[in-house]
């Protein structure tokens, strides 16, 4: 089976987590702060905060920015759950906005137009808006970020998929347009740490609360601490924090992998590109990018057009995996689990995501990709549809 999705681990980066192995410290050792720094680095942001998944890191997003009862998060309803959930875990309402037809990010326009129906009829505005930068592809952050100023909401960008993208020529997750900005280094993302994550900010306030909060809200700082150190042994508890420290097994793993993160994007640019020409005479869509975004192409989206194809939706998806090739579809719209249906959520709201359900598969696109297997996969397509 072609994966959709795989990571690619060097020798270097084999020869990184040995390292640690036999060092001092497998965590809170010298390995994390290196990682951090090279994450803010590439994505030029003041502060990066490491923590061990990027679910862990919306979450303390989430709280740092005071997300609480009573408040409503806005995303997207096309999105791995986990962009939804941090509002709740905060007990905050969670609601979505649909899609942009073309791109399957968050529809700025229905945003704005979402805002102004709320505040015509009194309903609650949002706290947050979490826009998510599907298969790698940025957001119209800059539209986003003008309703921010005029409604008064923060934003968290879920940049889980979109590390090493572009947007207006400067790196995802600079924050130029939102408050923080979180990355996901599981193993099918971009760069892997294994399990991890990052939330990078440019606000000094937001950056010292995510510190604490993913460390039990303890700190040994004698500026944050409230009374006199009672000696050398002491910390307080300052805050009601968590433990979602990430190790430094997994930081060097991303230290060393993150030196590759040009080549990594680069390379998954160019199997898009193959992928654009190869399946242009097909009756599907590939994936239609706004000029402003250079995506990290993390997934490479096709959308079946049904009208023109004789099998279904999911009769093509389970030719393709019978013939080895590992499709997948990201994503079941937030709104369809049972979990959510329960608080109330119905797909007559999300027209767009519905459709988009019905005619989108992910096909293969990682690192190791050869010209042969990206062959195999147009082969198949072609074949079956
Ligand atoms: C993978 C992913 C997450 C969660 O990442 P973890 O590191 O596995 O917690 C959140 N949001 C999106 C959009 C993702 O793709």
């Amino acid at each position: 089976m072609i994966p959709y999705g795989r990571q690619d681990i060097s020798q270097e980066d084999i020869n990184a987590v040995i390292e640690v192995l036999k060092s001092d410290f497998l965590t809170q050792g010298p390995q994390v702060p290196l990682f951090e720094k090279s994450v803010k680095e590439a994505v030029n942001a003041k502060h990066a905060i490491a923590v061990n998944s990027a679910t862990s890191a919306l979450h303390i997003a989430c709280l740092s920015i005071g997300v609480g009862k009573g408040d409503v998060v806005w995303t997207t309803p096309i999105t791995f759950v986990a962009s939804a959930n941090c509002a709740l875990y905060c007990g905050a309402d969670v609601d979505f906005v649909d899609i942009d037809p073309n791109t399957y990010n968050m529809s700025s326009k229905l945003l704005s137009q979402k805002l102004a129906h709320a505040k015509q009829n009194n309903l609650p505005l949002p706290k947050v808006v979490i826009p998510v930068h599907l298969c790698g592809q940025s957001c119209e952050m800059d539209k986003i970020h003008a309703l921010s100023i005029e409604y008064g909401f923060a934003i968290i960008e879920d940049a889980s998929h979109a590390i090493g993208g572009k947007y207006k020529e400067n790196p995802v997750g600079n924050c130029q347009y939102s408050d923080i900005t979180v990355f996901s280094f599981h193993p099918v993302k971009i760069v892997t740490t294994a399990e991890g994550g990052v939330a990078t900010t440019n606000d000094a306030v937001l950056a010292k609360k995510m510190d604490l909060l993913r460390s039990h809200g303890i700190t040994r700082e004698e500026s944050l601490m409230e009374e006199p150190s009672h000696g050398g042994w002491y910390y307080e508890q300052v805050d009601l924090g968590l433990n979602y420290r990430m190790t430094d097994m997994q930081a060097a793993l991303g230290l060393s992998q993150m030196l590759r993160l040009h080549e990594f994007v680069a390379k998954r640019n160019k199997i898009a590109s193959v992928y654009d020409d190869s399946l242009s005479n097909l009756p599907l869509k590939t994936p239609f990018q706004i000029e402003d975004s250079y995506s990290s192409f993390h997934l490479y989206v096709i959308r079946l057009k049904l009208a023109n194809i004789s099998l279904s939706h999911k009769e093509v998806f389970e030719r393709l995996r019978a013939n080895g090739i590992g499709v997948n579809l990201h994503y079941i719209p937030i709104y369809l689990h049972p979990y959510y249906k329960k608080l109330g959520f119905s797909k007559e709201q999300f027209p767009e995501s519905n459709k988009y359900y019905q005619e989108a598969i992910s096909i293969p696109i990682f690192h190791a990709m050869t010209f042969d297997q990206q062959k195999l996969v147009v082969q198949a397509l072609t074949k079956i549809i």
